[in-house]
Order: structure tokens, then C-alpha cells, then sequence
């Protein structure tokens, strides 16, 4: 088994730990990134980013390409292999991945979220058939069509907007009885005439044949079933977290508690971005907090 060591481990390539690892090569430190698929995390399907960062207007892919580019160069390694465990170790810490082992005198966490599943009948059966995660990637395949968008946050909201740039119409279902988006996103949805917005619905199973027909959706008039070919399921996140050690706290839907300092119960271990309990939401605020946290580590091991 390897025993490679660095003075940093970056668990996660979304952009926060993108940025962090950039921070650090730039502190003289090594550093390395771990990934398990592809870099890019969150905004790898997302075209339009929104506000989009210096350097952003391009889309999410191409910033990530640009960001992970910019740190090879500077010195970081990059290695893609799933993180399945991290363990405090010597004074520093054992990272254990599907590949290997390696050390480090510092670990940040950065290994964001992912997209919440409804849960309801024919959601996995219909993946690839209808349901789908991507509007950016898949919105395409929906020329004139009538797809349901699910939720009532930013995402909900930036993403059904996406979807009428191919769809004929797109169908905004919320649990809720008003949307808890940003209000820009809420203007943008109420002035877009493709949108038709259903307060207090929920989605009981997604119904078809080969490919998505129908939504069976309830609200308080009883149940129905409406046409439709696509559905997109934007209702939330869930943090990458299987891989840490005893003693890190987390909040009761499980995102890393850190607080200001960013650093976790754990000495030595930081968490950033969309894993930490309380970021901002914004990529704006996930880059900050990683500057932030590389800076700390920095003074840590001088
Ligand atoms: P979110 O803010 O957690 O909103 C999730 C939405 O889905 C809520 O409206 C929630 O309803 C609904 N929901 C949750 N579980 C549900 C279920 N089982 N069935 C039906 N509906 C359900 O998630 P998000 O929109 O993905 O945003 C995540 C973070 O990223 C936020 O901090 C957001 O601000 C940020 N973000 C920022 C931007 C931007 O700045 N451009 C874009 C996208 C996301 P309730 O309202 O009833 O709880």
C-alpha cells in the first residue's frame, strides 16, 4: 500500500477544494486533491452560473477545467480516487481510498453534497428515461415538451428557468405555499409565461412506459395525474460524508459542523463549501470560506 505523504489532503475537487488547494500551493505547501468522479462537484451541470465568479461566465465545467489547470501547474497533485477513510493518525492523518493509503498533516474537507432523491415510485426506475438530474445536459432532449421542475429554493427556480430555454412548458411543483428562493429567481419565474408554478403539491410516484408519461401529484383538491415527459428533482442536498473519523459533529440532516474557524471538532480537520453546516450557498461564499481555511492551515504548519 502507498504511503505517499503531503502536508495537505483535499477531499473533494468542487471549487471550494479547488480554491483551497490553490490557496495552499500558493503558501509553499504540498497538497493534494482527492475526487471520486469527475472535478467540478455541484457545478459541473450548471451552464449559467449565477452570479458567476471571475473567471465563471464560461459555465461551471469550463471554470472547473480552468481552476484544476491552474493548480497542477502550481504544483498540486491530483489524484482521483474515492476517499473511503480518514483516521486520525501520529499527529497527523491516515486517508485511506479505494487506491491506496496516504498521510497528511492536515486535512480539509471539502467534499460537498449531492442532489436529495423524492423517493417516490418510478424515480429510479425512470433515470435516464425522463428523470433526470441535468437540466443544462438534458433539457435538449425536450424540445416543446412539458416537464415538472420539483421544489421551491434557488436551485428549483435557476433550473426551471434553464428548462424553457427547450421546453414547451415547465411545470414548477412546491410543497410549500411560497417559494423560498432568492427574490431575483422568483421575478425571473413569475415573469416567464413557459412556467406554471403549483403551490402545496407534492409528487406521489412518476408513472410511463418506456420513457416518463405522467406525474401523479397530490394536493389538498385529492390527487391527479398530468401529462408529462421530463421531471427534475431539485428539492435539496445532501452532504459527502461516509469517510469521516470519530468525533467530527455534524448537524441533525448530517452537513459538517465547523463554525467560523471552520475547523472541526477534530483539530487539524476543516470542512468547506456545501459539506459544512451553515456555508452560504453561494460559490461565492464556498471560495471565501476555502481561502479562509487554507489560510489557517498555512499559519497552522508554519
Ligand atoms: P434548498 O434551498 O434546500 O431548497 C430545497 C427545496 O426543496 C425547498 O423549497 C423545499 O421545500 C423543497 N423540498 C425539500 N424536500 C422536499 C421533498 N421531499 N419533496 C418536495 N420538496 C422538497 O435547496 P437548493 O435549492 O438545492 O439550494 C441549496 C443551496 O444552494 C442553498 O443554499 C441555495 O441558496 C444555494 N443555491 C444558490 C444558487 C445561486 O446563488 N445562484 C443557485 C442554486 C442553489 P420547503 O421550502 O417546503 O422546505
Amino acid at each position: 500500500m502507498s504511503t505517499t505523504a503531503f502536508d495537505v489532503i483535499i477531499i473533494g475537487e468542487g471549487i471550494a477544494g479547488l480554491t483551497a488547494a490553490g490557496a495552499l500551493a500558493k503558501h509553499g505547501l504540498s497538497a493534494a486533491t482527492f475526487e471520486q468522479q469527475i472535478f467540478g462537484g455541484l457545478v459541473l451541470n450548471i451552464n449559467e452560473l449565477d452570479p458567476a465568479p471571475p473567471g465563471g461566465e464560461a459555465g461551471g465545467a469550463a471554470f472547473a477545467a480552468e481552476m484544476t489547470q491552474a493548480n497542477a501547474e502550481a504544483g498540486v497533485t491530483s489524484i482521483q480516487e474515492p476517499v473511503t477513510a480518514v483516521a486520525a493518525a501520529d499527529g497527523g492523518f491516515g486517508v485511506t481510498t479505494e487506491g491506496g493509503g496516504y498521510r497528511a498533516r492536515q486535512v480539509i474537507v471539502a467534499s460537498g453534497a449531492r442532489l436529495k432523491m423524492l423517493g417516490v415510485p418510478g424515480e429510479t426506475e425512470f433515470e435516464g428515461r425522463g428523470v433526470s438530474k441535468c437540466a443544462d445536459c438534458d433539457g435538449p432532449m425536450f424540445q416543446n415538451e412539458t416537464v415538472a421542475v420539483i421544489g421551491g429554493g434557488d436551485s428549483a427556480l435557476q433550473e426551471a428557468q434553464v428548462l424553457t430555454h427547450y421546453c414547451g412548458k415547465v411545470l414548477l411543483i412546491h410543497r410549500g405555499a411560497a417559494f423560498r428562493a432568492q427574490q431575483r429567481f422568483i421575478d425571473r419565474v413569475q415573469a416567464n409565461e413557459k412556467i406554471e408554478s403549483r403551490f402545496g403539491t407534492t409528487v406521489e410516484a412518476i408513472v410511463g412506459g418506456q420513457m416518463v408519461e405522467k406525474l401523479r401529484l397530490r394536493s389538498a383538491a385529492g390527487t391527479e395525474e398530468i401529462p408529462c415527459a421530463g421531471v427534475f428533482a431539485y428539492i435539496g442536498l445532501e452532504p459527502n460524508t461516509g469517510f469521516l473519523p470519530a468525533g467530527v459533529q455534524c448537524d441533525a440532516r448530517g452537513f459538517i459542523t465547523a463554525g467560523d474557524t471552520l475547523e472541526t471538532a477534530v483539530s487539524g480537520l476543516w470542512a468547506v463549501g456545501a459539506v459544512r453546516s451553515g456555508c452560504g450557498g453561494s460559490l461565492a461564499d464556498a471560495m471565501a470560506e476555502a481561502r479562509r481555511a487554507a489560510d489557517a492551515v498555512a499559519a497552522r504548519l508554519k
